[in-house]
């Protein structure tokens, strides 16, 4: 079985440029950044996706998110005016390396970077209370 990358990042033994580390998360650069500032937050646990990560590592992984998307924001020589969370799962999605991540990308006013989700018709009121009573009763 070929080695997880973002497991050997998490145990060092391969370069990373880390931003922030604990028992349980490692924040680290993106090697190929969208923005200058483009940091990827994962668990130093290997979960494959989302849904196979428990809810405790999430809260955690969440709130490094959110420290490290205001010190993006804060620090001198940045200060991005904007944030992009992103978080793929599986090949279906785009999801590139299979060890959950979070991307917190940068945005600056014309920066050039295309990031826009086509959304499709508006569908009527009754399919999406439809929905919406089908993923309840799922959770
Ligand atoms: P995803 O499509 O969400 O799986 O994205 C994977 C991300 O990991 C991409 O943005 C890559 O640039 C990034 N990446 C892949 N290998 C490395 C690495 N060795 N160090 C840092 N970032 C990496
Ligand atoms: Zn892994």
């Amino acid at each position: 079985m070929s080695k997880c990358i973002f497991c050997e990042i998490a145990a060092g033994r391969i370069p990373a440029s880390i931003v922030y580390e604990d028992n349980m998360t490692v924040a680290f650069m993106d090697i190929h950044p969208v923005n200058p500032g483009h940091v990827l937050v994962m668990p130093r646990r290997h979960f494959e996706t989302l849904s196979d990560m428990d809810e405790t590592t999430g809260m955690h992984l969440f709130q490094i998110v959110m420290r490290v998307e205001q010190a993006l924001r804060n620090m001198e020589g940045l200060r991005c005016e904007g944030t992009h969370l992103l978080q793929n799962n599986n090949t279906a999605a785009g999801q590139d390396v299979p060890h959950v991540h979070i991307h917190i990308i940068p945005r600056f006013a014309d920066d050039g970077v295309q990031f826009h989700l086509r959304t499709g018709p508006t569908p009527d009121r009754e399919a999406l209370n439809a929905l919406a009573d089908a993923i309840e009763l799922a959770m």
